[in-house]
């Protein structure tokens, strides 16, 4: 929004209470030399051609096409679930008509599917449920499946073909040389200022009288007046590891076993090569910075409350995860930034 608005001739003021631009998406060199996601693995993918060409104007690409695997019983297997995944974990050779005939014959009919469980188990029945989704989604979210959502678990496509992609979307890509320097080159604008260390909370009065883009919390916008949003947090444990490589794809999610959900190895998202290799193990948290809004129904009739609020404001606009209180993803963010600046411009 800052490059956005600060091309149509406006000046720009970012405050940022972290020492570092670039949010939850920060890349650093860890002291090993490895390039690092500080809070956890950013995969870059669009359907959007607008997304993908404004970013494109500040960096160039290392073509990547994520592939995850999930450790279950033992095996580790394609995720999503393709065929494959149900041939590795059952000892079958169903072709993609086949899977289509067994998903039909396990899964549940569900008039009304109201929260995550009841989405996952009208697609692909109980037993695929509960070795895939409902412990990992337990971890992630310190909730069982059954109080959230139906689209968090939809965020996780069910694969009648062998593509064994995490994403599917037509552009899919690593920014070369990381996301602190994409964003190093957006903010690099004569009437951009970035003042890092500094809290919102204490320029707000310098700044009422000028337009405000906050993406913050939006209940602490508001001093939290009806009340505490809820908000997943996530604790990295990066380890070094002196091989060149620790693990076969660049993320292993882990939804049985161990407190962690899932160990990412940066080096297989960024292709750096080194001796050496850095990984994380991602806990998910109740306490700490918020990564997640929380999607439960008293998070959604909460946030209603907000919203009208935010309705009435005429120069303060909320953008973001935290801002928007929505679990999109980095490309949505970026989209409904650009319509943003277009609307305030107008
Ligand atoms: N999920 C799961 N098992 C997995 C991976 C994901 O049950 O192996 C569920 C879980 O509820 C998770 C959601 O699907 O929160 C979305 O997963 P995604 O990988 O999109 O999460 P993110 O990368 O945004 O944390």
């Amino acid at each position: 929004m800052a490059r956005g608005l600060a091309e149509a001739g406006k000046k720009v003021l970012i405050v940022e209470r972290r020492k570092h631009i670039g949010g939850n998406c920060y890349d650093e060199y860890d002291e090993h030399g490895i390039l690092i996601h500080r809070y956890g693995p950013h995969i870059f993918h669009t359907n959007h051609r607008e997304v993908w060409d404004f970013l494109s104007r500040f960096t160039e690409w290392r073509p990547y096409e994520h592939r995850v695997r999930a450790c279950v019983d033992g095996k580790m297997l394609p995720f999503p679930i393709n065929p494959d995944t149900l041939n590795l974990l059952y000892g079958l050779s169903l072709d993609a008509d086949q899977m289509e005939e067994y998903l039909a014959s396990v899964k549940e009919k569900i008039d009304t599917v109201t929260n995550s469980r009841d989405s996952v188990i009208s697609r692909v029945g109980t037993d695929l449920y509960e070795k895939f989704f409902k412990n990992y989604t337990l971890k992630q979210w310190g909730i069982p499946a059954e109080q959230l959502h139906p689209s968090v678990c939809e965020r996780i496509p069910i694969r009648l073909n062998r593509d064994d992609r995490y994403f599917n979307d037509t552009y899919q890509g690593m920014p070369l040389h990381g996301y602190t320097k994409l964003f190093e080159n957006m903010l690099s604008h004569e009437d951009i200022t970035v003042e890092l260390n500094t809290d919102y909370a204490n320029v707000s009065g310098v700044i009422e009288s000028q337009h405000v883009v906050y993406t913050g919390p939006i209940d602490e916008y508001f001093h939290h007046c009806f009340g505490r949003l809820g908000y997943r947090s996530l604790r990295f444990e990066f380890k070094h590891v002196s091989t060149a490589s620790f693990q076969e794809y660049a993320v292993i999610n882990y939804p049985n076993d161990y407190d962690y959900t899932r160990i990412t190895e940066y080096k297989k998202l960024t292709g750096q090569h080194a001796d050496s290799t850095t990984i994380s193990y991602e806990y998910p948290y109740d306490e700490g910075d918020p990564y997640y809004p929380m999607p439960t129904q008293a998070n959604a009739l909460l946030y209603e409350k907000y919203s009208r609020e935010t309705g009435k404001m005429k120069k303060v606009f909320f953008a973001g995860r935290l801002g928007a209180y929505r679990y999109m993803n980095m490309d949505i963010a970026c989209l409904e930034a650009m319509n943003l600046v277009r609307d305030i411009l107008k």
